[in-house]
């Protein structure tokens, strides 16, 4: 689909309680093309009033959505499903429009999102309690699970549209109403959703979407309120540790999906083949800019030689250009500041002695663009080993023994994911046990799936979103203590 069609198509608007309204004070997001550098579109940015008003909004929708029948909130995320996938090409457009990243990985972030929608229709209509007899006799205990009443959600801007369907979906399977409040650098693909979720039969003030570049006022203002029971946050663990503490005034429900570190350990009986494309899909799905992206490479040192020098090739030979043009597997990076980040990080590592296999510089041109980049023998110490990369950059480490290994993966805050290579099942699964994560890819580059619980433990968050967990962190456990 051409741009222009695209952001013709798209509300610029707040959305609350069902209609399209300017900001109150009439502010605008100047929103920007990773590519060029230039002016995209622009969009209302909610004023601290306007937030008081879509959680009002969504307090009145909540009793109606909440009583009506789990078969039906299921036909909304259903038909929310079908109509995410009928406007794939739409949604993709726009997702790279505003945030950079390659079609092909915008045209995946759509289908992944959407499945969220589908999962949750077939999640809505199985939350069941539980009955049992109290082990002492003479009464029963009965758990039921309610909706846990209006949420606010706050996305990032590396998936625009799965970070939002990912919250959306188990919120209304559960009977809540929502607040969406997406990274202002992103906003068009969740203004998108959100007349999306209206055409797919959500009442008004069910969904309210507020773009707002006042970040920590809107959202103070929101978390203020009474009405507001559930907050759900996906991104750096700094915010998410600045919302915990607003969260805890008012003991707020909270989860939060923040930063990762993830390791990738290449055992010496790894199958190679199998390790280095498991290596560029972890390390290169959304160009790197993904909370699971594999930010530090441990490579037993008998294969290390082999490893890297696959590794450099395949990432060498990847296209980097404007995401929207069709060739491109690489595209640029979300801003100028993600930009000088990462060089920052790869200027580090070479000043400690880390050898650059390919890539490594700024490129001349416009557009925040980072070539794909292979550093060998990282030096302890250095940054790109501790910090967040989040871009196409893959640091090396060599090891002697497995214990060396998980030592050096656990010595972080972190702990979203980490990703292993063996072909001895047995010891992967031993050692798996041993890594201090939420999820563990074994022999896979990819984790995430709506049917599975993803989350992090230590400093990458608290709770869990997609699978049946995920429906869960939306509802209140009630308990009633009963004779008959
Ligand atoms: P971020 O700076 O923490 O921003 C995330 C969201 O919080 C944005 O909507 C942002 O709005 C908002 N925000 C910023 N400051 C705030 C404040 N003081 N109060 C309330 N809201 C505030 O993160 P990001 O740079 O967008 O995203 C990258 C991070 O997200 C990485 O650390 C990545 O690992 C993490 N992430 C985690 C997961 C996961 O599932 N664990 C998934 C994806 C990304 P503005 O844009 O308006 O500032």
């Amino acid at each position: 689909m051409k741009l222009r069609d695209a952001l013709d198509r798209c509300p610029t608007e707040l959305l609350i309680d069902g209609a399209w309204r300017p900001a109150s004070d009439g502010r605008r997001i100047d929103v920007h093309d990773p590519a060029t550098a230039g002016h995209l579109a622009d969009v209302a940015s909610a004023s601290e009033r306007d937030a008081v008003d879509a959680v009002a909004a969504a307090s009145r929708a909540l009793p109606g959505w909440a009583a009506t029948p789990a078969r039906q909130r299921s036909a909304v995320l259903r038909r929310a499903y079908e109509l995410m996938t009928e406007r794939a090409d739409l949604l993709a457009t726009l997702i790279t429009a505003e945030n950079g990243k390659a079609l092909p990985d915008a045209r995946a972030e759509v289908a992944y999102a959407a499945e969220f929608f589908r999962w949750y229709s077939e999640e809505a209509v199985r939350l069941s309690g539980t009955v049992q007899h109290a082990p002492a006799g003479g009464y029963r205990i009965l758990v039921d699970h309610a909706p846990i009443g209006v949420a606010v959600l706050i996305t990032p801007w590396n998936y625009p549209a799965a970070m939002a369907t990912r919250k959306i979906g188990p919120a209304l399977a559960a009977g809540c109403s929502v607040v969406l409040k997406p990274a202002s650098d992103t906003p068009l693909t969740a203004l998108a959703i959100g007349a999306l979720m209206e055409e797919a039969g959500a009442p008004a003030g069910v969904v309210n979407v507020l773009p707002a570049d006042r970040s920590g006022a809107v959202v103070t203002a929101m978390l203020g309120l009474p009405a507001v029971r559930k907050l759900s946050f996906t991104g750096s663990t700094e915010v998410g540790r600045r919302l915990l503490h607003g969260a805890a005034d008012r003991v707020l429900s909270t989860s939060m999906e923040l930063g990762g570190n993830a390791p990738f350990l290449v055992l010496e009986d790894a199958d190679l083949d199998a390790a280095v494309r498991g290596a560029m899909l972890a390390k290169m799905r959304n160009g790197g800019e993904a909370c699971t992206a594999a930010n530090r490479f441990y490579v037993h040192e008998s294969v290390a030689d082999a490893f890297a020098g696959r590794l450099a090739e395949a990432m060498a030979s990847l296209r980097v250009g404007p995401g929207l043009d069709e060739d491109t597997e690489v595209g640029p990076l979300v801003n100028a500041a993600a930009q000088a980040k990462v060089d920052e990080l790869v200027q580090d590592a070479v000043a400690r002695g880390a050898v650059v296999l390919t890539g490594g510089r700024i490129p001349d041109r416009a557009g925040h663009y980072y070539p794909p980049t292979v550093l060998d023998r990282v030096a302890p110490g250095s940054a790109v080993l501790a910090e967040e990369i989040f871009g196409p950059v893959a640091p090396l480490v060599r090891f002697r023994d497995e214990a060396e290994a998980v030592r050096l993966a656990n010595a972080t805050e972190y702990g979203l994911v980490s990703y292993l290579y063996t072909r001895d099942l047995r010891r992967g699964l031993a050692l798996a046990d041993t890594l201090e994560t939420g999820m563990v890819g074994l022999n896979r580059g990819i984790v995430s799936d709506p049917a599975a619980p993803f989350g992090g433990v230590k400093q990458s968050g608290l709770g869990r979103e997609g699978g049946h967990e995920g429906i869960l962190e939306y509802t209140e456990t009630k308990y009633i203590a009963t004779d008959w």
